[in-house]
C-alpha cells in the first residue's frame, strides 16, 4: 500500500494520545491535506500496551460507523510502533524505521508522550524533565528535517507550563530564550538548583512537571519561530489539550480523550492560517 500522508503520535497507546490517534482517523477524510491513504503509527513504549491499543480502535464502534478506517473502507490504517522516548537508542530506532519505510518524508508528528510523577526530590526532576522536556525535544530534532514540505509537528505541553509560577528574572529569562541551548540551560539550571537545594532562591518552583512544560512550550515556540523562516512550509506548534480525564489527571479531568484531543488535532490536520512557533489551548493562540 502506498500512503499519500504519514503521521506518528508518541505515548498513544492511551489517554490523550490514543484519543488523538482515533480524531486524526475520524478528522482526516474531511481535512485539507487529504489527497489519498493515510497511515497512522500509534507509538508507545510498551509493546503490549501499544498492540491492545490497536486493537481497541481496529473495534471501536464510531471508527466503524465513520468508516473511517481502512479494513471498513475508509483512508486510514493504523499501525504499532515501540517508542520510548525516554531513550535515545529507541527513538533513533524509529527514526531509522521512518526513514526507510517513507524516504520522502512523513507529513505530522504529534509528540504527545509525557510523565507526570507525584512528589519532589532529584529522581522525579531527572525522570520527569528526561521526558517532557529533552525526549520530546530530541523527537522534535530528529523528526523535524525528516518532515515533508507544509508538515506539521505539534508538541503537546500543558497549561502548567505558563509562566506564572517564577521570579520576575526568571521569566524573563524564559521569554528571551531565543535558541535551543538557551531554553536548555534555563532547564539545566533548574536541575542544578534542585541538587544544590537553591532552586527557589533561584526563582523556580518546586514542581518538576510545570518546569518542564515551561521548557517545552518555550523550546516549541523557538524552533517554530526558526523553521517558520526556511519557507517549508512546516508548522511547529505547542498546546495543552486541557483538563483531559485520564490516568495523569486520576480521573479528576473534565474533558474526554476526544476533547483533549481537539487542539492537537486541529494543529494537525486543520487550517492554522500557516501559524508557527506558538501556543494553543482551546483551538486558540494563548499566551505562554
Ligand atoms: P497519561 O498518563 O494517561 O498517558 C501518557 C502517555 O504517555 C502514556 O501512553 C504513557 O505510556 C506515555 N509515556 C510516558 N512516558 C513515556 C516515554 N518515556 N516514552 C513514550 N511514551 C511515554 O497522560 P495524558 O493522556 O493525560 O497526557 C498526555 C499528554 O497531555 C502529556 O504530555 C501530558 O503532560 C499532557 N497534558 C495532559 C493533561 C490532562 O489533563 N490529562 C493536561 C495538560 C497536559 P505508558 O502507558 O507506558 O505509561
Amino acid at each position: 500500500m502506498s500512503y499519500k500522508r504519514v503521521a506518528a503520535v508518541t505515548g498513544a497507546n492511551k489517554g490523550v494520545g490514543l484519543g488523538i490517534v482515533r480524531n486524526l482517523a475520524l478528522s482526516y477524510p474531511s481535512s485539507h491535506l487529504n489527497d489519498g491513504p493515510f497511515l497512522i503509527y500509534l507509538t508507545a513504549r510498551d509493546s503490549s500496551r501499544g498492540e491492545e491499543a490497536i486493537r481497541t480502535l481496529l473495534s471501536d464502534a464510531h471508527l466503524k460507523k465513520a468508516k473511517a478506517l481502512s479494513q471498513d473502507g475508509g483512508l486510514t490504517d493504523i499501525k504499532f510502533h515501540p517508542l520510548d522516548i525516554s531513550s535515545s537508542e529507541s527513538i533513533q530506532a524509529f527514526a531509522g524505521f521512518v526513514k526507510q519505510q517513507h524516504p520522502e518524508g512523513i507529513d505530522i508528528l504529534i509528540n504527545n508522550a509525557g510523565v507526570a510523577m507525584d512528589g519532589f526530590n532529584m529522581d522525579v526532576v531527572s525522570t520527569t524533565l528526561r521526558c517532557n522536556y529533552w525526549g520530546t525535544l530530541e523527537m522534535t530534532e530528529r523528526f523535524l528535517p525528516m518532515l515533508k514540505q507544509g508538515g506539521r509537528l505539534v508538541n503537546v505541553s500543558s497549561i502548567a507550563g505558563v509562566l506564572k509560577k517564577y521570579s520576575e528574572s526568571r521569566e524573563k529569562e524564559f521569554r528571551a530564550a531565543n535558541s535551543v541551548p538557551e531554553m536548555t540551560r534555563i532547564m539545566e539550571r533548574f536541575i542544578k538548583g534542585v541538587e544544590a537545594g537553591t532552586h527557589e532562591q533561584d526563582g523556580f518552583p518546586s514542581a518538576a512537571y510545570a518546569v518542564s512544560k515551561a521548557g517545552l512550550t518555550g523550546v516549541t515556540q523557538i524552533i517554530g519561530r526558526e523553521e517558520a523562516t526556511k519557507g517549508r512550509g512546516v508548522l511547529v506548534n505547542a498546546c495543552c489539550p486541557g483538563w483531559v480525564n485520564t490516568d495523569m489527571t486520576k480521573g479528576r479531568g473534565t474533558k474526554t480523550i476526544d476533547q483533549g484531543a481537539k487542539t492537537p488535532v486541529m494543529l494537525a490536520l486543520g487550517d492554522i492560517g500557516g501559524k508557527s512557533g506558538l501556543y494553543w489551548r482551546d483551538e486558540k493562540v494563548q499566551q505562554w
